[in-house]
C-alpha cells in the first residue's frame, strides 16, 4: 500500500502525524481522575467551539449509532424525514427498523430541501421530530438548515429538529441555539480530521426532557444515561476509546486555535478551487447555490471511465471516490475538508489535469 496517498474522500480524511501520534500515549483507566479531567476538558472545548450551553457528548461509535440513538431517544412515535440523498434515505430505514412511524418527503437527488415543503407537511400533520441531513455527502449538497429550522419553529414549535451534520460540522457553518437545533451529531473522521471511531453530539435541554417520556431508548445510546454519568463522574457509562480521545483533545486545541471562522473560510477556498476546475472541465452535480464547502460532487460530462481515473490518481498519490449508488460512474466526488489546505487541493487539481491530458480524455 502506498503510504503517501493523500485522502480527498468524503471520509475518512487526512489526519496529521502529530494527531495520529497522540493515540500512542500510555493508556489511563476510564474510571480514573485523569480520564475525568480529559473528558471534562473535551466536553468544555466542544461547548466553547460553538459557544453553546447545550449538552455535549462523545460516543465511541461511528455516527450511524448516535443518529440511530437520536431516533430512539427523541422520537416517540412519528418522524418526518426529507430525503434527497443516500444518507437521508438511510435515516428513513433506521427509523423504520426502530419501529417508528416515518414520513419520507422525497425530493430529487441534487436538489435542496425546500423549507416550504417541510412547513406544508407540518401544517397537515404533527411529528415529534424532523430529521435533516445538513450536508448530503452522496450529492455534495448543503441543505438550507437554518431556513428549514425556521420553518419548523414557526409552524410546529414543539417538533424537535434532529440533524445529521456528519460531513458538515466544522466545515459548513452551523449554529445551535440561534437556529433552534435540538440534536446534532458528527463522526470525527470527516471535518474533525481524526481517525474514525468517535462521534460528537450536541443536545438541547428540551430534547433531553422530551427523551424521558420515550420508551425503549436502549442502553448504549441512551442520552439520559450519558448525561447522568457525566454529571456525577465526568465519565462515560461504558468504556470509551481513550486513545482516540487523546487525539480528539489535541485536535480540539488545534481547531480552537485556528478558530471556526478561519476553518470555514479555508473550506470555502478549497471548495471554490474545485468548483472552478469542475465548471471548466465538467459540471457540478447539485443545483447551484447549494454546493457543499466540504465535498464536491462532479458530473462526469466527458464520459470518462471513473474507475480508471480514480486508479490513475491513486498512483499519483491522491484518493478521490466514485459517485454514490445510483450516481456511480455518472459522477465522482472530491472531499476537501479537515486539515487539508488550498495548496493540497491545487496539487490534486494538477494531478487530475495531468491524467486527463495523458489519457486523451
Ligand atoms: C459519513 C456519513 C455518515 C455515516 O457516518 P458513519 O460515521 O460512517 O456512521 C452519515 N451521514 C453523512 C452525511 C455522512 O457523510
Amino acid at each position: 500500500m502506498n503510504r503517501r496517498v493523500k485522502l480527498f474522500l468524503p471520509g475518512p480524511t487526512e489526519v496529521l502525524d502529530e494527531v495520529l501520534e497522540k493515540q500512542a500515549l500510555p493508556l489511563i483507566g476510564h474510571r480514573s481522575s485523569e480520564f475525568s479531567s480529559l473528558y471534562e476538558g473535551i466536553v468544555g472545548k466542544l461547548k466553547m467551539l460553538f459557544g453553546t450551553d447545550y449538552h455535549a457528548f462523545v460516543f465511541t461509535s461511528s455516527a450511524t449509532g448516535v443518529l440511530e440513538g437520536f431516533i430512539r431517544n427523541f422520537v416517540k412515535r412519528r418522524v418526518l424525514i426529507p430525503v434527497n440523498g443516500s444518507f437521508s434515505k438511510r435515516w428513513v430505514e433506521a427509523a423504520e427498523l426502530n419501529g417508528k412511524e416515518v414520513k419520507a418527503l422525497e425530493i430529487e437527488w441534487g436538489r435542496a430541501i425546500r423549507p416550504e415543503m417541510v412547513a406544508q407537511e407540518l401544517r397537515s400533520s404533527h411529528y415529534d421530530a424532523v430529521m435533516v441531513v445538513h450536508n448530503e455527502s452522496s450529492t455534495g449538497l448543503t441543505n438550507p438548515l437554518k431556513e428549514i429550522a425556521e420553518a419548523v419553529r414557526e409552524v410546529s414549535p414543539d417538533t424537535l429538529i434532529l440533524v445529521d451534520a456528519v460531513s458538515g460540522m466544522l466545515g459548513v457553518p452551523l449554529e445551535l441555539e440561534a437556529w433552534g437545533i435540538d440534536a446534532v451529531a458528527a463522526s470525527v473522521q470527516k471535518a474533525f480530521a481524526l481517525p474514525p471511531g468517535l462521534t460528537v453530539a450536541y443536545v438541547s435541554d428540551r430534547a433531553m426532557e422530551f427523551s424521558k417520556g420515550v420508551e425503549n431508548r436502549g442502553m448504549y445510546f441512551n442520552f439520559e444515561k450519558m448525561l447522568d454519568y457525566y454529571n456525577r463522574k465526568r465519565q462515560t457509562p461504558f468504556t470509551p476509546n481513550i486513545s482516540l480521545m487523546f487525539a480528539l483533545d489535541h485536535q480540539l486545541n488545534r481547531i480552537l486555535e485556528e478558530g471556526l471562522e478561519n476553518r470555514y473560510r479555508r473550506h470555502r477556498e478549497m471548495a471554490s478551487l474545485v468548483q472552478t476546475w469542475a465548471l471548466e472541465r465538467f459540471d457540478m452535480f447539485p443545483e447551484e447555490g447549494y454546493w457543499s464547502p466540504t465535498i464536491s460532487c462532479i458530473s462526469n460530462t466527458r464520459g470518462l471511465p471513473v474507475g480508471e481515473f480514480i486508479q490513475a490518481l491513486k498512483e499519483r498519490g491522491y484518493a478521490i471516490v466514485n459517485g454514490y449508488g445510483p450516481l456511480r460512474g455518472k459522477t465522482f466526488r472530491v472531499g476537501h475538508m479537515g486539515d487539508l489546505t488550498p495548496d493540497d487541493v491545487k496539487g490534486l487539481i494538477d494531478a487530475m489535469d495531468e491524467v486527463i491530458k495523458e489519457r486523451g480524455w
